[in-house]
């Protein structure tokens, strides 16, 4: 299998959503802690980005922010937390690509949409093979749908279905990335 040892999350930075996200935050960073992995995020201890990372810290991962000098005021670096600070957005998804084997997605807002889809953007120019999963399928179905359109129309090729998956909770997305490793290594 290709070496799966360091999982990137691209979430929602919100604090004022249903706590049922926050829920799968803290799952999912509990779910890279059981696993052995290294949580790389965008560094702030805010919203699903800080629930995440604070759990998987709390339970002995390794986790590594990476935040933008600007949005320390506001996205505030967890104090225990490894956190690189950077000049520019462009520079901390650059890490946070770089730095990663697989990226796990959580709901999340316009920030979230706009990293994941740079990332899926690369992959579509197969710049890279790393899997990309979405968590929350009811979430998401609405992005996928506008993919989907895109597809249909003619935009994207069909076969940009297989660049990223779907699941509906955190254990089952680190599950779809060691098999998506595998069946690349095995290819
Ligand atoms: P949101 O989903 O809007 O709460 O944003 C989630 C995270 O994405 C936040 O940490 C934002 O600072 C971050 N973000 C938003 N836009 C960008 C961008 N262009 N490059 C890198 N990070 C971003």
């Amino acid at each position: 299998m290709a070496d799966f040892n360091s999982v990137c999350v691209y979430c929602g930075s919100s604090n004022r959503v249903d706590p049922r996200f926050l829920d799968t935050a803290d799952r999912f960073g509990k779910a890279v802690a059981a696993r052995g992995l290294r949580m790389v995020y965008g560094g702030g201890n805010v919203g699903l980005m800080g629930a995440s990372a604070r759990a998987a810290h709390d339970n002995g991962a390794e986790v590594v922010g990476v935040i933008p000098r600007f949005l320390t005021h506001i996205e505030q670096p967890h104090p225990s937390i490894r956190t690189e600070v950077v000049e520019t957005m462009h520079e901390r998804k650059r890490r946070l690509f770089e730095y990663s084997d697989a990226f796990v997605v959580l709901p999340g807002g316009i920030g979230t949409l706009e990293e994941i889809v740079e990332t899926l953007s690369w992959r579509r120019l197969n710049l890279h093979t790393k899997p990309c999963v979405f968590v929350d399928l009811a979430f998401w179905q609405g992005f996928f749908g506008l993919i989907e359109g895109t597809i249909e129309a003619g935009f994207t090729p069909p076969e940009f279905r297989n660049a990223y998956m779907a699941v509906e909770t955190p254990e089952e997305a680190l599950e779809a990335i060691e098999r998506a490793l595998a069946e690349t290594a095995a290819a």
